[in-house]
């Protein structure tokens, strides 16, 4: 039998990295186990492989769980200068930039995994990659670890941090919350955030990779208006990505989740007002009536866009504007500051960055990250229902539940 282990972190993702560092800084003896060869988890991906780790502005309404007041106490145990004076001590160089997103100066993502993986070494913590835990067992005080081909791990704490379901093709599994579940905990059924919406819109293929810049997004739930943002709109094939999407696709997710209906309108113009378009249009009409509604149009939006308006309204391409109707420049101006779209889905899996659900958090305390129902079991990062907006909340809720779960491990042991 292999001897048994004060301290078992399972998943070397940010938070069980964090995990494990905090505890073994305390002097226990930490096993941290890995699916895959190499540690690290998400970290290289992130912030488009540059490392958004933390954002300066780190308030609670930015994150989202069945219980909001859950990520208090290890956001104030491990806070933004926790975290910066932690990587600066580890030797990383910060960069803050204008949204107060935090990365490494060097704007690789890799150098956090790399410093984080020497701070491991220089602590002593055993790391063993590339194994296969079959299952997780409580075992009288004693948690065992069923290896598929070796024997089995035992230890008196674990902690379990293997992350969600977001990115499977970076082997995401949700290994952690079938392990919880036979464990005793309940969860809250995960689905993608962070991630592009879908629609069934005939003709949105003409549309793929249109830009528009702060562009304003109003989310209809059940037809009531639910949130507004305002950023960057990007046309996909079948759906609709960019900074404002990712802003409401949370809640429209959850929404989708539930069976509710979703949809969302678009200022395509937010820096002209109706009076201002209506003016324009009725001043073609008067001195340029020969001129065509669509260039008139690609003036304001881009070609296919302009294109596809006039299509949905069923107006010609080739109509002069001096022949356009009231009701038509009414409907057209409604089309531009109201863009509406029926979201039908959200992108697969593989597109999300995050999981909203997961374990939930009724069943854990905050002040621990311990099981409420199974003694010396602890929680750290995406596996449970917690998670952030876009802009580095994510990996800092990754650092603050790894440093309150390795914290209380230790003092618990
Ligand atoms: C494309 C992309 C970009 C992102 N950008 C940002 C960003 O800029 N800023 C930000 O804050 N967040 C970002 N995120 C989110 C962030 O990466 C995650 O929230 C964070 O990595 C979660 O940390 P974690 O340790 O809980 O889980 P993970 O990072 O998923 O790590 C879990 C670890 O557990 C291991 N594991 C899983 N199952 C098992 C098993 N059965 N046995 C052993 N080990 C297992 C996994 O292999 C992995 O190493 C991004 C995510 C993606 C996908």
């Amino acid at each position: 039998m292999n001897p048994i282990r004060p301290l078992v972190v399972i998943g070397a993702g940010p938070a069980g990295i964090m995990s494990a560092i905090t505890a073994a800084e305390r002097g226990i003896e930490v096993l941290l186990l890995e699916k895959k060869n190499q540690i690290g988890g998400k970290i290289p991906v992130t912030g488009d492989g540059k490392g958004n780790l933390t954002n300066v502005n780190l308030k609670k309404r930015y994150y989202h769980s069945c219980s909001p007041e859950f990520v208090l106490p290890a956001l104030k145990a491990f806070d933004f200068q926790s975290t910066c004076h932690f990587f600066e001590k580890l030797g990383l160089k910060l960069y803050i930039d204008e949204k107060g997103r935090v990365f490494p100066y060097s704007r690789e993502a890799l150098i956090i995994q790399k410093l984080l993986a020497t701070e491991l070494k220089r602590l002593k913590v055993e790391v063993i990659s590339g194994i296969k835990i079959e299952e997780i067992r409580r075992m009288g005080s004693l948690f065992e670890i069923i290896m598929e081909h070796t024997p089995s791990f035992y230890a008196q704490q674990i902690i379990l941090a293997t992350g969600g379901l977001a990115a499977p093709q970076l082997e995401a599994t949700g290994d952690g919350y079938r392990w919880a579940e036979k464990l005793g905990h309940h969860l809250i059924s995960p689905f993608p955030s962070l991630v592009q919406l879908t629609t069934k819109v005939p003709n949105f293929h003409l549309l793929p990779k249109i830009k528009l810049a702060e562009v304003i997004l109003t989310l209809f739930i059940d037809e009531k208006r639910l949130l507004e943002k305002r950023g960057d709109l990007l046309f996909i094939p079948h759906g609709v990505s960019g900074t404002a999407i990712f802003a409401l696709s949370r809640a429209a997710s959850e929404a989708l989740q539930q069976g509710k209906k979703v949809a969302i309108q678009i200022n395509l113009v937010p820096g002209l007002s109706t009076e201002e378009l209506t003016t324009f249009l009725h001043e073609k009409k008067k001195n340029f009536p020969q001129q065509l509604l669509l260039l008139l149009l690609q003036g304001i939006l881009p070609e296919k866009l302009s294109q596809f308006i006039l299509k949905s309204l069923n107006i010609d391409f080739d109509l002069p504007v001096g022949l356009i109707s009231e009701y038509m420049i009414d409907s057209i101006i409604e089309s531009i500051t109201h863009f509406f779209l029926p979201i039908t889905g959200t992108q697969s899996w593989k597109y999300a960055q995050v999981t909203g659900g997961g374990v939930t958090v009724e069943e854990v305390n905050p002040e621990t990250m311990e099981s409420k129902i199974v003694p010396h079991l602890y929680f750290a990062g995406e596996i449970l229902d917690v998670d952030g907006d876009c802009g580095g909340y994510n990996l800092q809720w990754a650092w603050s539940s790894g440093y309150l779960a390795g914290k209380s491990a230790a003092e618990n042991s």
